[in-house]
């Protein structure tokens, strides 16, 4: 049995890339009067507490979400300080709109951090099924399929909550599988977003054979893919494999990483090798909206500026077709 659990990651530097992304494509692709399918291969539990025992074990979050809100609002004061003091310093830019849209977003689901702004009120996280249920509207529909049958659960409990009835759907299936079987879909419009844990080398191969299969049965879907960047051959050729593949469609991509910190191992003060975490991660996205490459340009270096740890952080972003 799968031992990943997404609370532990919830709210870290990946999740703040992938969910930014999503919000922003989501804005977009809902705008329009023809209903979209979103189907979620991989769903995780929907929702998770930031005050929880599995976040504040890993503390990732507080090199995501906590390190974006608690840099912005620094900035912010250091603005002030250097008013009242008259000072001259360049004012630091308002958040880009597609990280404002994911700081509102947050700020809907946590109404004590809407009101006093403080970080230490910010409690529930949204995951990738929420944050694409505040986006539909009646004719949409959202299929989730999540495996780990506690966080099948969780995910099964937390959308009953929201008394949507048959508009989202939460099934325990392989999400791998499960997507063939609703391309095309029936408005033909789509947008997949496949975000496996890499648990299993395995993974890296099903992304790609998954996502040529996708783009055979359905030409003109929206998908998205999230990727750790790790020293392994696999994650090295998954961003390539797509771009081949979505070259060979003809159809337009988008490629987006961003790197907080050094892949380096390093030896701590009793001789131990310490390993860094996760230093980086990408979305590789085929047929990406018009509007999400201006929309993360804007965001990215302003995610390097404000979750970057050592020299080495930085983004790239490339886009063809
Ligand atoms: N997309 C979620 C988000 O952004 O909030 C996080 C998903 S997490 C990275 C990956 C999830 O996929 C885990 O909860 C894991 O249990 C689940 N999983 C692993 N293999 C799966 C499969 N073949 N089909 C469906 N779910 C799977």
């Amino acid at each position: 049995m799968f031992s990943y659990r997404h609370a532990f990651h919830a709210g870290n530097h990946a999740d703040v890339l992938k969910h930014t992304t999503l919000i922003a494509l989501m804005k977009y692709l809902t705008q329009k009067d023809t209903a979209l399918t979103v189907i979620d291969t991989h769903a995780g539990a929907g929702l998770y507490r930031l005050d929880g025992d599995y976040t504040e074990t890993s503390g990732e979050a507080r090199e995501g979400i906590f390190k974006l809100i608690l840099g912005q609002k620094a900035a912010l004061a250091q603005e002030d300080a250097s008013k009242a003091a008259t000072k001259k310093v360049a004012p630091p830019a308002p958040l880009a709109p597609a990280l404002q849209d994911y700081m509102d977003l947050l700020r809907k689901l946590n109404p004590q951090f809407a009101e006093t702004g403080e970080a230490a009120h910010l409690k529930i996280y949204p995951g990738s099924p929420f944050i694409e249920q505040q986006f539909l509207s009646g004719r949409d529909k959202l299929k989730l399929f999540e495996l780990h049958p506690t966080d099948f659960k969780s995910l099964s409990g937390n959308i009953e909550q929201l008394g949507v009835g048959r508009q989202v759907v939460v099934a325990r299936e392989d999400g791998f599988e499960a997507l063939k079987t609703f391309l095309p879909p029936p408005a033909r419009r789509a947008m997949v977003l496949c975000d496996p844990s890499y648990e299993m080398k395995t993974d890296y191969l099903r992304v790609s054979g998954c996502m040529a299969d996708a783009v055979k049965r359905f030409a003109t879907g929206t998908y998205v893919v999230w990727y750790p960047i790790i020293p392994r051959p696999e994650a090295h050729d998954l961003p390539r494999k797509l771009k081949t593949l979505a070259v060979k469609a003809h159809r337009s991509w988008l490629h987006a990483t961003l790197t907080v910190k050094s892949s380096k191992l390093t030896t701590g003060t009793d001789g131990e090798v310490i390993r860094p975490g996760l230093p980086a991660s990408g979305m590789f996205i085929i047929n990406p909206p018009h509007t999400l490459k201006a929309d993360l340009q804007a965001a990215l270096p302003q995610m390097v500026a404000l979750l970057g740890q050592d020299r080495n952080a930085g983004f790239t972003l490339e886009h063809g077709g």
